[in-house]
């Protein structure tokens, strides 16, 4: 049997090949509070990612700062209490704008891209206009949505925008530059290891506006302006600087790594030509794993396929399900547009393996596995209806 392959495999910098900055920051004392590692993570986010001085602080998870980001642009909308975005995301951004005692209200998906359905947030926004806090879009799967859209959409109604680009650290625009910069609006990456762009946990915020990245830095830091004196709301999102030493790192190799994702996922779209992909809308993606939808002819159930393919010893997973209208959690209380595509693509979307170190080989074992359970689920369907005939 062929070695087994994991669904993912965190590719987090060598921490026995950083003894020489472990050492600086145990020799300097300083251990967090925006160190000088910290700082200079920041620096070159700012300056060599986004081409925007001071343009980026970072936060100890990319939850923490969804929270802080959609804190900072409610200031002005108090009596709003809810949050546009996709029901086809993570539950980090939920829980996030449950902290602040605001609801989702939840957009269908594109049929394609899978990202939030511009219909859909329109319908949403001329029913419930004003009780809108804020719009948090999310860049699905690392893809590279259109932030043009949002800032005009913003600027029409009112509402301000958060972009939710957890997993988008290394996507640019067909135009090269990376995804995100510019914004007017704070755009949220994470640095979880999960992630293309993975530490173990961390996060940061883009915003082309500096006096909101100042804002949420102190926000970030109990609300203090003055030292130990809170004039903002906060908590401590601060990231320690070890964590920011494995960014830095992280930052030496991320566009390769992303590169050969970007290789592998065209591989899939090879060996898989009947089944859907997500609509590519980047130049280059960074793809955290591969997810695809079977072909319609497949009769078997999605758990039939994750079994079938753990059977040979690959690792698979289903997304988003439930979905965020389908949490035991959030179904009670969120409100919803229909939720038609989200309801396709939650039901039958499988995550299959996408990891730094993969092999051409794998990707082409793993794919001769899944076409061989989708004919074995269509040879059953068929041999089902003969049976029902005779
Ligand atoms: C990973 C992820 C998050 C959460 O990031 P953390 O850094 O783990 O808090 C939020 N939203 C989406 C869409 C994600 O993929």
């Amino acid at each position: 049997m062929p070695d087994p392959v994991p669904f993912l495999r965190p590719n987090v910098p060598r921490l026995s090949d950083m003894v020489d900055g472990l050492r600086m920051i145990e020799e300097s004392g300083v251990f967090t509070n925006n160190g000088p590692v910290n700082a200079r993570l920041e620096a070159s986010l700012s300056d060599d990612v986004f081409g925007h001085p001071e343009s980026v602080v970072t936060c100890c998870n990319a939850t923490i700062a969804l929270m802080l980001a959609m804190k900072d642009v409610i200031r002005t909308r108090r009596r709003a209490r809810y949050v546009l975005m996709p029901s086809f995301t993570f539950a980090a951004a939920a829980q996030a704008a449950e902290w602040l005692r605001l609801t989702p209200l939840l957009c269908d998906i594109e049929p394609d891209s899978w990202t939030p359905c511009a219909a859909s947030e329109e319908r949403l926004i001329a029913r419930h206009g004003d009780d809108i806090a804020l719009i948090l879009p999310y860049a699905t799967f690392g893809a590279a949505i259109d932030l043009g859209r949002y800032a005009a959409l913003s600027r029409r109604t009112g509402i301000p925008v958060v972009v939710d680009a957890a997993a988008s650290m290394g996507t640019t625009l067909p135009s090269g530059r990376p995804f995100g910069a510019g914004a007017p609006c704070p755009v949220i990456f994470s640095m979880h290891a999960t992630k293309v762009f993975g530490i173990g946990e961390g996060g940061f915020i883009h915003c082309a506006d500096t006096d909101v990245v100042e804002r949420i830095r102190r926000m970030a830091n109990f609300g203090f302006e003055a030292p130990r004196v809170a004039s903002l709301p906060g908590l401590n999102g601060k990231l320690s600087e070890v964590a920011a030493l494995i960014a830095l790192e992280k930052l030496k190799t991320y566009v390769d790594a992303t590169e050969r994702r970007v290789q592998l996922a065209a591989l899939y779209r090879q060996e898989l030509p009947d089944w859907q992909f997500q609509a590519p809308t980047a130049g280059r993606q960074a793809h955290a794993m591969m997810p695809v939808l079977p072909p319609d002819s497949f009769a078997g159930s999605r758990q039939s396929l994750i079994d079938g393919l753990a059977e040979a010893g690959i690792g698979s997973a289903a997304y988003f399900a439930p979905h965020l209208a389908q949490h035991p959690h959030l179904a009670r209380h969120v409100v919803s547009d229909a939720l038609r595509v989200t309801d396709h693509v939650s039901s039958r979307l499988v995550g299959l393996p996408l990891w730094d170190g993969l092999t051409d080989e794998a990707v082409r074992r793993i794919c001769r596995e899944a076409r061989a359970l989708v004919e074995l689920g269509a040879g059953m369907r068929h041999f089902i209806r003969k049976a029902k005939l005779a």
